[in-house]
């Protein structure tokens, strides 16, 4: 694979990006940082709007993801400059004792030139991991902790790679590091072996915690826990129930196919409403159904005759009326016809991710068929994306339809929506042309020119 052409995204080598980002630390700050911890970004095979629901993901972690070099400080006080090139306004402080719960809450002094504000996702992560010490001793977070905080990325921002969880997640780590008992106790690289998949687990949902209510984001989780819980050479299956994840090897599937991520260069905000609404749609259509999330209308083994009948059962409730209520008291009537293609989503989303989990399980299936039967379903994603969740954009469309052409196996758009990035599946020998044809008809379209990334499931968040 040509990796040198601009148009592919590196992931960098780590340990030069540690002593460049060192260096540049102790310039910005004076001193140098007692760390650098890293936290990967995330391509989704499936479910997509539906872990808020108690779906099942299919994601893996990227080698792509967000480094912070950290110093700790004892005034309470965060310290922070992003290099992304986009948002960098030098260095910004938030007083964390000021930092308090709601998407309106003032914890950045960022102007709001940037959607969200950076720093809500850093201030909130720390804001998190203290309540998270009020019940776990061993990371009790110091009275007077604050920090200093350089921050770079290898990811996209707003490219639906999940650059907001990795942000999220490195600092995360770094705050645990520097912060608590159990950082304390297992400096360095230790750390990584100390946090077990049940404190990741925890860390996870403090991190969700820190978008959900500092940012407002409506995110569900998944992100959070593929950055903190990946494993190298492995999918997750992610049971978003109750968060159990299984990892199943990728080394069938990738023999002789790569999956390539396509950066369609439209950042998508995920605070801006459009996501929100959707999910709305959704919740509408649950309460409607009267269960506490989606899946619970699917059993275990769900198939298509399963959606089917949630469908007519919808029907059967929703009447002849044009709208259903809203699943927020006094909020306007969700639109029935929408609310039905979102449940649609919802279900045959779901339905799928349980017959990637049997197809990857699957030891008997070969290579080649467990990348024919994956491509398809990732394509039908896709599909549903467009037509039922109606969160694809006309540059997905694009990439997805020539990549299917050029004969990738299966493509689909991965992420919120709203803009962000594709995923192909490609045999290696076709990446090349797949790619190049990719570039023209997004040139030929008038879509911006979109950048690739090799994606390699690797290792979570850990210490650089
Ligand atoms: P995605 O997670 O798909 O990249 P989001 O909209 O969820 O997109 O998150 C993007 C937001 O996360 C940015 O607008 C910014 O506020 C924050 N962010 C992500 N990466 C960085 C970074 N390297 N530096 C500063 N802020 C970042
Ligand atoms: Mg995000």
């Amino acid at each position: 694979m040509d990796t040198d052409d601009a148009a592919w995204l590196s992931p960098g080598d780590a340990a030069e990006i540690r002593s460049s980002l060192t260096a540049q630390f102790a310039e910005e700050f004076g001193h140098g940082p007692a760390g650098v911890w890293f936290a990967p970004g995330r391509a989704n095979l499936n479910g997509e709007h539906v872990d808020f629901h108690g779906g099942r993901c299919l994601p893996m972690a990227l080698a792509h993801g967000t480094y912070v070099a950290a110093a700790p400080r004892t005034d309470g006080m965060l310290y922070m400059r992003t290099l992304e090139p986009s948002l960098d306004a030098g260095v910004q402080q938030v007083c964390i004792s000021e930092v308090t719960s709601g998407p309106d809450a003032d914890v950045h002094t960022i102007t709001d030139e940037q959607p969200c504000g950076w720093t809500k996702y850093v201030g909130g992560t720390l804001w998190a991991l203290r309540a998270l010490g009020e019940e776990i001793d061993e990371l009790a977070v110091d009275e007077s902790f604050g920090a200093d905080l350089l921050i770079t990325s290898t990811l996209p921002v707003g490219g639906g790679l999940s650059s907001s969880a990795a942000l999220e997640c490195s600092a995360m780590l770094a705050f645990v590091a520097m912060a608590t008992p159990l950082g304390r106790a297992n400096p360095g690289a230790a750390l990584d072996a100390a946090l077990t998949d049940e404190l990741r687990a925890r860390l996870a949902a403090a991190c969700m915690r820190a978008e959900v209510e500092m940012v407002g984001a409506g995110t569900g989780g998944l992100d959070q826990t593929v950055s903190l819980r990946g494993r190298a050479g492995h999918l997750l299956s992610l049971d978003c129930r109750d968060f159990t994840v299984e990892r199943l090897p990728a080394t069938g599937l990738l023999a002789d196919h790569r999956f390539v991520a396509v950066d369609t260069g439209q950042a998508h905000w995920l605070g801006d409403g459009q996501f929100d609404d959707r999910r709305a749609d959704s919740e509408a259509a649950m309460r409607l159904l009267g269960v506490e999330r989606l899946r619970n209308l699917l059993p275990e083994r769900p198939g298509t005759s399963d959606v089917a009948a949630v469908l007519s059962r919808f029907d059967e409730r929703a009447g002849d009326g044009e709208t259903l209520p809203s699943p927020v008291d006094g909020a306007p009537a969700r639109d029935r016809a929408a609310c039905r293609r979102r449940l649609r989503h919802a279900l045959t989303e779901m339905v799928r991710s349980e017959e990637l989990h049997g197809f990857l399980s699957d030891e008997e299936l070969d290579a080649e068929s467990t990348a024919m039967l994956v491509g398809n379903l990732m394509t039908a994603g896709h599909a549903s994306m467009r037509d039922e969740a109606e969160v694809s954009f006309p540059a997905a469309n694009t990439i997805v339809e020539t990549a299917v052409e050029k004969g990738s196996p299966g493509a689909r758009l991965i992420g919120g929506g709203f803009g962000g990035s594709a995923l192909l599946l490609c045999r290696a020998d076709d990446v090349a042309t797949i790619t190049g044809a990719v570039a023209s008809a997004c040139e030929e379209a008038g879509h911006q020119t979109p950048r690739f990334l090799e994606i390699t499931p690797s290792d979570p968040a850990r210490a650089v």
